[in-house]
């Protein structure tokens, strides 16, 4: 099993749409595919329809005695191939609870390994809060997508995961690769060109190629509750997720359209 985390330390960059948008795209090819919600305002368990402050079992119990087989918490979406472990609330009071617990950094790995023969890939959507479950979300991947708002203020949030991610590392001893995706991009204002072109500059080693442009087909697709893909399986934000997927299978064969350098060069 292939296991992403989708992660920034920053609120409405963008996380839950990418997490849905690339697990839809891997279901809409026929591969098995577990997104798992380790946020505790469970906004990608809402996107589903369920809601987080009465959802039962869900990633919660995996930090209980005793807990579940993984599987019993598993849910089926409306969508082929496309599954949930849900959040829910409760997992907001898991800091204060269990401290620092050894052991409890390693949960979600853990249970993921039983689920392994099941899914061909995990996306775990994650909080903008360090604690736990951002820690569990780390250990858990082999690989870390890191969407950025380009907007004025993104490079904040980037610094404050690197600086989580650089930690983690340290500790884990595990080199953790990383794309940033730029997100919620509209070439007409001054700001999302202007930090694709910082990126460009101080990350270019990470930094995904392209681009997701604003596309609010992608604010449509959660009001009705399956992933952008099946509705509008032609819009522009399901084209640019397509080309992200591509990239993070390391099967992109359009490396070269180097959109974000283009638009960095027309900045100047
Ligand atoms: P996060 O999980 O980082 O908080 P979300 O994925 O929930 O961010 O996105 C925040 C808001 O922006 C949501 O309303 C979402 O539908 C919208 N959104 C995200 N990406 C795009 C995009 N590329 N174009 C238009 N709207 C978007
Ligand atoms: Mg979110």
């Amino acid at each position: 099993m292939k296991i992403w985390t989708v992660a920034n330390q920053k609120g409405g960059v963008g996380k839950t749409t990418t997490a849905v948008t690339l697990a839809g795209l891997l279901a809409d090819r026929g591969h098995a595919t577990l997104m798992v919600d380790t946020d505790p305002h469970g906004s990608l368990t809402a996107y589903f329809g369920l809601d987080p402050d009465d959802t039962q079992p869900s990633l919660y119990s995996l930090f209980r005695e005793p807990a579940p087989e993984p599987a019993a918490l598993v849910r089926a979406t409306k969508t082929e191939h496309l599954y949930l472990l849900p959040a829910s609330t409760a997992l907001a009071t898991l800091d204060r609870q269990l401290g620092s617990r050894p052991g409890m950094g390693l949960v979600i790995s853990r249970a993921l390994a039983r689920l392994a023969t099941q899914f061909e890939f995990a996306l775990l959507d994650c909080s903008p809060q360090l604690g736990i479950l951002l820690v569990n979300a780390l250990a858990a991947c082999e690989h870390l997508v890191i969407p950025v708002q380009t907007e004025f203020l993104a490079l904040k949030g980037l610094e404050r995961m690197q600086h989580t991610l650089s930690m983690i590392q340290r500790s884990s001893q595990k080199p953790l690769p990383s794309t940033i995706v730029p997100t919620l991009f509209d070439r007409r204002t001054k700001a999302s060109v202007e930090c694709l072109s910082q990126l460009r500059e101080r990350c270019a080693d990470r930094l995904w190629h392209s681009f997701i442009p604003v596309d609010t087909q992608l604010r449509d697709a959660s009001r009705v509750g399956v992933p952008l893909s099946c509705l509008a399986p032609d819009a522009r934000g399901v084209q640019a997720y397509g080309e992200l997927l591509e990239t993070l299978l390391g099967t992109d064969s359009n490396r070269h359209s180097d959109k974000t350098m283009a638009v960095a060069e027309a900045a100047r």
